[in-house]
């Protein structure tokens, strides 16, 4: 009994729903809206067969959902995790429906998921199961109804495999069908960068809004990945001074600043950033709790709580990571004054840099990376400064505010399309 009640309020839909009901309550959504827009447009689960590297034959399961596809097609990474549920694949689609709606690039919501173990399979058994999923959801995903891209375990090397599957079946290839390719195949020149970077922007409009100058700002990063090494390398490229970062097996701290380049080398070759030379260690914990001005969570879901939220020290926590903060810390931050730039909007530079791979896949013409990071600049900024603005107007935090905004977007768009037939 314990244990199904602590499940049920652990569950990520119940969670994305209940956020849904705060942000329609605050709007005054009808019933009607609430009604279409707290479910799916479509759930498809599969099931299908691979053959193991030892000759033996496994069944997988796979789930592909898309949540309102009123703004556009439907678009959203996929993940390979033992960890994986349909109720996970429905919350993050809804996250994505809202992410792209906030942005104001045309795309409903997505995601994927195949519950496996990718680190414990081969190559060869990675490729035959990604272009097996890839078929059995290929009724459903298309360059005009449903776009994926990477997620946790994913890469670009499976994109290129689900575009060739995808491609192989048409007749043709279609790039257009995937984002975050390589750029061999049509991927988009600032892809790499782009989550990164889109941080840093919403990080100056945060600053400048606050009257903090960047220039000596201390940031602490935990997660020292894709998104979180490179906004290492952004903000001390913008005159900040990465003072503390993290990975899974713990921290460090030097309160004159690290060398982002210098630590990532030391993680490349030692497999952590821990025991880098000329800085103190400290818990994996610990990071998002020294003093900074800027704290930037990159790393996993649910790591800022009631527990810690009141020992933060930042003025600014700006979310790369999904989910970081639970909403009871986010209450303690918002009367702490911290100003946190919610997920949806702080690291939506990643899709937003995947419309664009999309958008030259469609047309076949290509940009270079000094169009791709103005553009992005543009976004990024439109929707902080649209966000911001709800914010003042209803006294309330970023988090809520943005999703205000975007639930405000798509129930527009589903409002005037009308209800079919
Ligand atoms: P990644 O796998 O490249 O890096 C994750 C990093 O976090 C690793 O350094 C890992 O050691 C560390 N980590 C994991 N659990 C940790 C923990 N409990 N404590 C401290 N460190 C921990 O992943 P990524 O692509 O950088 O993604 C990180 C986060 O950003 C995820 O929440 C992801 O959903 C989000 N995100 C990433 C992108 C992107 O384009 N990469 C886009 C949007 C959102």
């Amino acid at each position: 009994m314990h244990d199904e009640v602590k499940s049920a309020a652990l569950n990520p839909y119940e969670m994305a729903v209940q956020q849904f009901e705060e942000a329609a309550d605050k709007l005054n959504l009808s019933e009607d809206m609430r009604e279409i827009l707290r479910q799916p447009k479509r759930e498809l689960t599969v099931h299908f067969p691979v053959r193991l590297d030892s000759g033996r034959i496994r069944t997988f399961t796979g789930y592909r959902v898309q949540h309102n596809v009123n703004r556009g097609p439907a678009k959203g990474g996929i993940r390979y995790s033992p960890e994986v549920t349909l109720d996970e694949v429905k919350a993050l689609a809804m996250w994505m429906a809202w992410k792209c709606a906030v942005v104001g690039i045309p795309y409903g919501g997505a995601k994927g998921g195949v519950i496996c173990d990718p680190k414990n399979m081969s190559p060869g058994e990675l490729e035959r199961l990604t272009r097996r999923y890839a078929t059995e959801i290929s009724i459903i995903i298309g360059p005009h109804g449903d776009i994926p891209a990477p997620d946790v375990n994913t890469n670009s090397q499976v994109m290129a495999w689900i575009m060739d599957t995808y491609s192989m079946h048409e007749g043709y290839s279609i790039p257009a069908v995937v984002t975050g390719k390589p750029l061999s195949i049509g991927g988009s020149e600032g892809r790499n960068d782009a989550t990164a970077t889109g941080v840093l922007f919403v990080t100056r409009q945060a600053a400048k809004r606050m009257g903090m100058p960047l220039q000596g700002a201390r940031v602490s990063i935990q997660g020292y990945g894709n998104a979180g090494s490179i906004a290492a390398r952004l903000f001390h490229n913008e005159g900040c001074k990465v003072v503390a970062v993290s990975d899974t097996r713990g921290g460090i701290y030097n309160e004159s600043g690290l060398d982002p380049a210098a630590v990532l080398r030391h993680k490349q070759e030692r497999g952590s950033v821990t025991d880098f030379p000329r800085a103190q260690r400290i818990g994996v914990q610990d990071v998002l709790e020294v003093p900074c001005d800027i704290l930037i969570p990159a790393a996993t879901e649910g790591v800022i709580t009631e527990t810690n939220a009141g020992r933060i020290q930042a003025r600014i926590v700006s979310e790369a990571a999904n989910g970081p903060t639970t909403r009871e810390a986010d209450k303690i931050l918002f009367s702490k004054g911290i100003t946190v730039v919610p997920d949806i909007l702080a690291n939506a530079g990643g899709v937003t840099v995947s419309y664009f791979e999309w958008v030259q896949d469609l047309q076949s013409f290509f940009w270079g990376v000094e169009e791709i990071t103005q553009k992005l600049e543009v976004i990024m900024n439109r929707a902080f400064a649209a966000v911001a603005e709800k914010a003042d107007q209803y006294s309330c935090d970023m988090r809520l505010a943005a999703n205000m905004l975007a639930i405000s977007r798509v129930a527009e768009a589903t409002q005037v399309r009308g209800i079919y037939p």
